[in-house]
């Protein structure tokens, strides 16, 4: 990987809803909520530059 990374401590993060089980890969960082492809429930919230995850549990992470 040679591109150079915007925020040294970001990363991608593979997360379970709550709520149906899905799994999806969410950046940490995200400015804007993110919501479950699959349920449409809010898994992160934007907190002054990092993510909360608030609708799922993560279940790993990707550097
Ligand atoms: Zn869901």
């Amino acid at each position: 990987m040679r591109y150079r990374k915007l925020y040294p401590t970001s990363k991608f993060l593979r997360v379970k809803c709550n709520k149906c089980g899905n799994k999806q890969i969410v950046f940490s960082h995200s400015s804007n909520e993110v919501k479950c492809l699959a349920c449409g429930s809010v898994l992160v919230k934007p907190t002054g530059g990092k993510g909360k995850i608030v609708g799922g549990e993560i279940v790993e992470t990707l550097e």
